[in-house]
């Protein structure tokens, strides 16, 4: 590895830590927008790898998984390069939108132009100063506006490190994912950056039990890459893997009864919610399509016909995920989750 990795100009060596601000572009009010990115580099040698949060501007989560990992003492004994990224869309967390101020959506305009919309150059930038200076990347992300995910990674799980580090992580359930156009993972994965995609919890909200989880996943991958000291006897939790998930969408229109949570084991024609009209008259029944794992959901309980309400992971040998779910229980519970950085 090159003594010296700089990036935004700015040189940072061996066991120095920086913050530097990534120019993107000016704005009208002749102020500059940058991106803040934190960039630590442990005095040995070891493997490069970034985390960003945020690429959605109300994704807040992540933020705070960011500030409690780039804080923890773990960190002291860092080999190679960690380049935290707290908040990459700047413009969206300042409006509390997953949007940049164009309407576009970040995450379709990867890997970006120098010449393009102001949301492709802002890929650009980031791909060229952060994405590309790294072999691995964690890209943190929550459900939507109204919308919770279960904590959950998602990844190209037919590459086998990417679903080796997947499995260091330890978050309850892994998805495999097919890549998105224009997304930052789809991008990193033409530069063969290996990069995971950790979903947990809603927009505009903190939920402590998705940061430690993150937090751990994250020294936990930290651990697999050797870029910290393994630490012995601890147990990670084995993740429910899935490679086909689907929604469960709304039948007609109406204010909803929630019958089951996150993260519960549900079968086939299994009662979801009940969908009432304002007098209390039932409207229709919302059934699982499939057996599997509730791992998003809408919060809001008034749908149109048609929306998405419960996101359901299915799995090939749902037997052993019975076996397993005790353990699931446990993680939700927290007891899991109680490690402080
Ligand atoms: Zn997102």
């Amino acid at each position: 590895m090159a003594e010296e990795f700089v990036i935004g100009g700015i040189p940072v060596r061996q066991g120095e830590t920086k913050r530097i601000d990534l120019p993107v572009v000016r704005l009208y009010t002749d102020t500059e927008m940058a991106i803040p990115v934190y960039v630590q580099r442990g005095k040995r040698s070891g493997p490069s790898l970034f985390v960003c949060a945020a690429i959605h501007g109300d994704e807040l989560n992540g933020v705070k998984v960011i500030s409690r990992l780039i804080n923890s003492r773990a960190l002291k004994s860092l080999r190679g390069t960690l380049i935290a990224v707290p908040v990459v869309n700047v413009y969206g967390m300042l409006h509390r939108s997953r949007y940049l101020p164009d309407g576009r959506d970040l995450n379709r305009c990867f890997p970006g132009t120098s010449k393009g919309s102001l949301a492709s150059r802002m890929a650009y930038v980031f791909m060229q100063e952060v994405v590309a200076k790294c072999q691995y990347g964690i890209d943190l992300h929550t459900g939507a506006l109204h919308r919770s995910n279960l904590p959950q990674i998602r990844g190209n799980l037919d590459d086998p490190e990417i679903r080796e580090l997947g499995r260091a992580f330890g978050a309850p359930v892994m998805l495999h994912a097919n890549l998105r156009d224009g997304s930052l993972r789809e991008a990193a994965t033409d530069l063969h950056v290996k990069t995971l995609l950790y979903e947990a919890g809603e927009a505009l909200r903190f939920d402590d039990l998705c940061i430690r989880s993150g937090v751990r996943g994250i020294l936990n991958v930290m651990r697999q890459l050797k870029m910290l000291p393994l630490r012995r006897g601890r147990k990670i939790m084995r993740p429910f893997i899935s490679y086909e998930s689907s929604w469960v969408r709304a039948g007609g229109s109406g204010i909803v009864r929630f019958e089951r949570k996150l993260g519960e084991w549900v079968q086939k024609g299994e009662l979801l919610a009940t969908i009432l009209d304002p007098y209390g008259h039932e409207l229709d029944i919302v059934s699982s399509n499939d057996d599997g794992i509730v791992i998003g959901r809408t919060n809001l309980p008034l749908v149109h016909e048609g929306d998405a309400m419960y996101h359901i992971a299915s799995f090939r040998k749902p037997h052993e995920v019975v076996k397993r779910l005790d353990e699931l229980q446990d993680t939700l519970a927290g007891e899991a989750f109680t490690e402080k950085p």
